[in-house]
């Protein structure tokens, strides 16, 4: 008798179950956990791509499970440990197995209910070789051109068409093509090698002779043995397209070649991504505070899993990791460098590939869907790959979507500028910190992980300081510069003195001046974009705000629009109040867009470049602004917190921060901590080749904050805050979980938000704060309001995690505004 074999796979849908279905039989051996397989799925029978997560022979208690159709791998493109991380994310951060599946997988690897196929015309079959259902599919493609799966079903009228479609595809008869996304590709390319005929020696004086009037096409045949370095002993492919180039010849040419029965044509798949094709470097060696910093983080290695590396900017941190890089692969294990912001990093990338060449490969969520592929592919072929010489990308840099690679062997995983909350996701779910994910990973793949950063999180101190993770310290800046002098411009003084230029504190002005005089370069920090955050009526006070949302407009000069930084839409400024009708009129802030005016008005002869979320929104704009400033093309660069963020340029002497106040007066219980980080990030900017000038303009001079900032004292910054925290009873001394709730009604969101929070507190008692409209309580026409709950850190995460699964599903069951929708973000931070 034969087995009944179920499998219980997952969705790619916010279900909160795995589904079961029903193996045919003659499957049994084919199905493997971590394959995709296509699936019925809700009322109409639409078809999904999901991924079997389970088999067992047990059927399914409350309904009747349905056939899988199709096994769409013959080897599972998901390993076990990514399947395990999946459920700790699911399980942790509440989110539904499908979220996480969508989030992880590239799209291209996921087909739709729109599933299609179409015959592959590059194939040659005998049509005497297919079974009458397989002829009767092929038949009906000939006709129509695109069947879907419900079409084939439809025309065979037998229940399981796997079978069918398996062996069409199996014999490349059909192809699957999916409709959103691009079909995934190999790319190809044509190379040139001689016919066997030309490769006769016997046979080449003929050919010259032939060739001898034949000019162009002599030239090709010369360019050819060149190129291939033929008569050598290593002998080199060649690509048709470098040939055409070295002989400067046409493509037609070469065919006048093939057709001599010289040359032949043949096609390779290449890999998309580019290759690095240049000689790599050795290995910097470490100075001697970095050598001893290494050696401390080996030693911590052995009884922490995971070890903070607490580094001052400019200390060679990078260099440190390199090294730690270079032993992990030689021991045949992966390794993962995650990176805040990829579009920001491409500096240290090339740092990487100039060490470790091919064997580096990139991956972030901006590569198109064929990329994307590609690189899940070479990763998961390098598990299979039982020789260990497959050596491409071993190891992987990304931004936190390549935390979801199929790695099988890791053995090291790099989290440079950890206390970024770039890796945080906050929309859609999975609402994850890649940071504290990928701890999780490492713990699975038996991998340590090494924090880096001059500015830790304070989560990530707290966790070093009570001997969960280790800690090594790095004091000093290499080359032995020291850390930049920074002072503070008074503003409150200068305005009261009326020394102020528009928003220029003397002492900055006067250390531009000296930095333009010794041709050096300039960052001016400003966390605002725009020309003005808010235009307010001198009249009426009406402040004129977005129709979906509820935030001020910020105003743009160069296009003369007023603009939503939160949905996106613009609209012209209007000549005057649009309540009152008066024409005065005034901008109240000041964002980047401002100051790169104002600059331009004090230092016609400067060149000066803006680098913000409008000014680098085409795809090469941000490298371009990077390179031109590398090349000195640009004397000053006024930017919001992208300039903060690991750059490292050799000719910057002067960091002016603008305005320190409104980054200290975010209604943010991280306020303070991002305050610093950000300013001690962008101070770090400064003078990395000799000792470097930074100008912090503020209000408030002795804010502890400025003076910490200014005296490099994390430890104290740490200490305060930390006492705060405890105070206030927020993270690292409880958990936080935050709901928000959205609908476009108020009234019944209102409601509904309140009826939600009751039934939590009936579960959490005071732990529950809230319901509260957030700083913005409407944006894109939802209204939203948030609830938040604190847990002690001693309270299990699974029961807390099940009361309020429980609270959620009944509010959704059974309550009168179920319309009203709640996302639930565990860590919000
Ligand atoms: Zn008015
Ligand atoms: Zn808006």
């Amino acid at each position: 008798m034969l087995d009944t074999l179920f499998i219980d796979v997952i969705l790619p849908l916010p279900v909160p179950n795995f589904f079961t279905y029903r193996v045919p039989n003659e499957l049994n051996d084919d199905v493997i956990i971590g394959q995709r397989v296509i699936v019925p799925f809700g009322r109409g029978g639409k078809l999904y791509t999901a991924l079997v997560k389970a088999k067992h022979h047990t059927p399914p208690k409350d309904y009747q499970a349905k056939y899988l159709y199709v096994i769409l791998d013959n080897h599972p493109i998901v390993n076990e440990k990514q399947l395990k991380h999946w459920d700790w994310i699911a399980d942790y951060y509440l989110a539904y197995p499908g979220d996480i599946f969508n989030a992880a997988i590239p799209g291209a690897l996921k087909l739709s209910s729109e599933t299609k196929f179409v015959i592959n015309r590059n194939t040659e079959f005998n049509v005497d070789d297919l079974t009458d259902n397989e002829y009767q599919v092929h038949e009906a493609l000939t006709i129509r051109e695109v069947l879907t799966l419900s079409d084939v079903a439809e025309i065979l009228s037998v229940k399981n068409i796997h079978q069918i479609i398996k062996s069409l595809i199996e014999k490349n008869i059909i192809i699957v093509v999916e409709e959103i996304n691009e079909k995934y590709k190999p790319k190809v390319v044509q190379f040139i090698r001689l016919t066997p005929f030309a490769d006769n020696e016997d046979n080449l004086p003929s050919i010259f002779d032939d060739l001898s009037r034949a000019k162009k096409q002599l030239a090709a045949l010369m360019s050819f043995v060149q190129l291939s370095n033929r008569y050598q002993q290593i002998t080199y492919e060649v690509p048709k397209l470098n040939l055409q180039k070295k002989a400067n010849v046409s493509s037609s040419v070469i065919n006048q070649l093939v057709e001599k029965n010289i040359f032949e044509i043949y096609d390779v798949v290449v890999n998309r991504l580019d290759d690095y094709g240049k000689e790599v470097e050795d290995v910097k060696s470490l100075n001697e505070h970095q050598t001893k910093a290494y050696n401390e983080i080996k030693a911590s290695f052995k009884q922490h899993d995971t070890t903070l590396l607490h580094g001052v900017t400019g200390s060679g941190k990078t260099e440190i990791y390199i090294q730690l890089i270079k032993e992990t692969i030689k021991e045949g294990k992966q390794v993962l460098y995650l990176l805040p912001e990829i579009a920001l990093t491409t500096q240290l990338i090339v740092r990487l590939q100039k060490v470790f060449g091919d064997t580096v490969g990139v991956y972030h969520s901006k590569f198109n869907e064929n990329e994307r592929v590609e690189v899940w592919n070479e990763v998961l072929n390098f598990n299979l790959s039982a020789n260990k010489e497959n050596k491409r990308f071993q190891i992987i840099m990304g931004a936190r979507s390549a935390m979801f690679l199929p790695y099988n062997n890791l053995g090291l995983i790099v989290i440079d500028e950890e206390h970024e909350n770039t890796f945080k996701q906050f929309d859609p779910s999975p609402r994850y910190n890649a940071r504290d994910a990928s701890i999780v990973l490492a713990k699975l793949h038996k991998a340590k992980v090494l924090l880096g950063s001059a500015t830790p999180a304070i989560e990530t101190y707290w966790n070093a300081k009570e001997n969960k993770y280790g800690l090594v310290e790095l004091n000093y800046r290499h080359g032995k510069v020291l850390l930049p002098e920074i002072l503070c411009a008074d503003i409150k003084e200068a305005t009261r003195k009326k020394q102020m230029k528009s928003h220029f504190s003397p002492l900055l002005i006067e250390n531009m001046e000296e930095a333009f005089k010794n041709k050096e370069q300039v960052i001016l920090f400003q966390n605002r974009r725009g020309y003005a955050p808010y235009m307010i009526c001198e009249d009426c006070g009406n402040v004129p705000e977005c129709n979906n949302c509820d935030v001020s407009l910020t105003y743009y000069k160069y296009t003369h629009q007023l603009k939503c930084h939160y949905c996106g839409i613009s609209k012209n400024m209007p000549s005057k109040c649009l309540a009152c009708g008066s024409s005065r009129i005034s901008l109240k802030g000041f964002g980047t867009e401002q100051i790169e005016e104002e600059l331009a008005l004090f230092f016609p002869k400067i060149r000066i470049t803006r680098m913000d979320a409008d000014s680098t929104k085409s795809k090469n704009a941000y490298q371009k602004i990077i390179n031109d400033f590398e090349e000195h093309q640009i004397d000053v660069l006024v930017g919001t917190q992208m300039v903060t963020k690991g750059l490292d340029f050799n000719n910057v002497s002067l960091v002016g921060i603008l305005n320190a106040d409104n980054m200290l007066k975010f209604p943010d219980f991280r306020a303070f901590e991002r305050a610093y980080q950000m300013m001690s990030q962008v101070s770090g900017r400064a003078g990395r080749t000799k000792r470097g000038k930074v100008i912090i303009q503020t209000y408030e001079p002795y804010h502890p904050i400025i003076r910490q900032v200014m005296d490099s004292n994390y430890l104290e910054m740490f200490t305060d805050e930390m006492q705060q925290r405890k105070k206030f009873n927020y993270p690292p001394y409880c958990r936080l979980i935050s709901f928000t709730l959205k609908h476009k009604d108020q009234n019944k969101l209102n409601i509904g938000a309140d009826e939600f929070t009751n039934t939590l507190k009936k579960k959490f008692g005071t732990r529950v704060l809230g319901p509260e409209y957030p700083a913005v309580s409407r944006v894109k026409n939802y209204y939203q309001k948030k609830v938040l709950i604190k847990i002690e850190r001693k309270i299990s995460v699974t029961k807390a995690r099940d009361l309020i699964l429980e609270v959620k599903h009944h509010f959704e069951a059974f309550s009168n505004y179920k319309s009203v929708r709640i996302s639930i973000d565990v860590d919000p931070y």
